[in-house]
């Protein structure tokens, strides 16, 4: 296949994107869940082709890293074995759909959102006329109640609303109500009025934008459903209401009854292959043999037993995985950083550690960037750590593009920044 690789684009399976460490290529599983085989099969491909780093990308996809072009070509083969690869380049490229962690196994979900993002995933791969969307255009398909997609954006959004759906556009002010069998028909129609939008830019000679949302600024929401002869009554889009909070690792009861679900995260978004292979396992043993793959750089195992709680937690934080909600890690987003990326300034990920180690992580989300592109959290975060040529300039409230409050720090500096400030209360008293 030897697709060239390609730097500031979105990877694929089959378009792999050129970094510090190699090749990388997303593996994106269907309707986010792997089988403990198929989870196995890529823990031993990554480690063969590649460099046995796995990561969990803001998407719900696999980041395969430091294959060599030989590396990604045995690679697709083997995930095309496991019904993991697309028929061609482009259906690969174009098949995103984030779906709710627990689809079917969430008792108060409306509708069987794993069973509808398998669809939409059908839909964009099968339809040739669909394979000229951009390669960062999705999907996302979310009837969680128990474990619902917080914090996580598309380009359209499907998400359960009363008896039946709505559909969102990024950046949209309204959503349009409608019943889950008109869902798939409904998503067709937008992504053509978005391709004939931006067909009809092509012909001006106008910039090419990447994501819905540049159409949605254009026209309005009510616009662009119009423009897909979705004529409907739309009512103000229900995230208005705020950004919900990302959930935690550890154990979270998901109806009455003995079982739930647990999240491990990921420490910083990344792990052994070895890792991996672990995580097959515990699936195997703790849960339905499944593992979930969620957007928040953790993977969720279903149907755990209460009772094997204590055992799970002690075999997960064995293998490395976050376990405790109050694991700092569990609030610290890291990009790759050096040297796995070519830009970074810094190696991202050592530093977070060591940061973590200190125990003084911000309330909400600690970003650590290798450098301004900011691509591990493009949203405003309570404290961004961006690493510069001179060091690391902190931002509070913002993100990596923002102003900083302090600059040229190193680790330890920054370490020292993000303390909480010396009760003054108790010193006077000691005094
Ligand atoms: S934010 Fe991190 S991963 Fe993204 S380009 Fe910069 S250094 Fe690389």
């Amino acid at each position: 296949m030897n697709a060239p690789a390609v730097r500031g684009r979105c990877p694929s399976l089959m378009s792999p994107m050129e970094a510090g460490d190699g090749l990388l290529v997303r593996v994106k599983p269907r309707a986010a869940t792997l089988t403990a085989e198929y989870a196995q099969t890529i823990a031993e491909a990554s480690d063969r082709y590649g460099n046995g780093i796995v990561e969990l990308s803001n998407r719900g996809h696999l980041q395969i890293r430091g294959l060599s072009e030989a590396g990604v070509d045995e690679l697709a083969r083997a995930m095309a074995d496991i019904g993991l690869a697309g028929a061609s380049p482009r259906a690969e490229a174009v098949r995103n759909v984030l779906a709710d962690p627990l689809g079917p196994d969430d008792p108060d979900a409306r509708f069987d959102s794993h069973r509808l993002a398998r669809r939409l995933g059908a839909v964009l791969e099968g339809d040739p006329g669909l394979h000229g969307l951009p390669d960062k255009f999705g999907l996302l398909v979310d009837a969680g109640v128990a474990l619902p997609l917080a914090g996580c954006t598309a380009d359209i959004m499907v998400r359960s609303e009363g008896d039946g759906a709505a559909i969102a556009l990024d950046d949209g002010d309204r959503s349009l109500p409608l019943a889950v069998g008109d869902v798939e028909d409904t998503v067709r129609r937008l992504l053509s009025a978005f391709l004939s939008w931006l067909e009809d830019r092509d012909r001006r000679d106008a910039p090419r934008p990447p994501r819905i949302k540049t159409m949605v600024a254009a026209c309005g929401a009510d616009g662009v459903f119009q423009a897909a002869g979705l004529h409907g009554e739309t009512r103000p889009d229900k995230r208005a209401d705020g950004p919900a909070k990302r959930p935690l690792p550890g154990f979270m009861q998901v109806a009455d009854g003995p079982c739930g679900c647990f999240l491990l995260g990921a420490p910083f978004g990344s792990m052994e292959a070895e890792r991996l292979a672990d995580l097959a396992e515990m699936a195997r043993v703790f849960s339905d043999g499944t593992i979930r793959i969620s957007p928040w750089k953790a993977a969720v195992l279903c149907d755990v037993s209460r009772a094997d709680v204590p055992a799970l937690r002690r075999r997960a934080a064995k293998a490395g995985f976050v376990v405790e909600p109050d694991d700092p890690r569990a609030r610290i987003v890291a990009c790759a950083g050096r040297p796995r990326c070519a830009s970074a300034k810094a190696d991202t990920r050592s530093d977070a550690a060591l940061m973590a180690a200190a125990g003084w992580v911000p309330e909400g989300v600690l970003h650590v960037s290798g450098c301004a592109k900011g691509c591990a959290h493009p949203s405003p975060a309570p404290a961004a750590l961006v690493a510069t040529a001179a060091g690391y300039d902190l931002v509070r409230n913002g993100g990596p593009g923002d102003a900083p409050e302090r600059t040229g720090m190193t680790p330890e500096q920054a370490v020292d920044a993000l303390a909480p400030p010396p009760d003054t209360a108790q010193i006077a008293a000691k005094r």
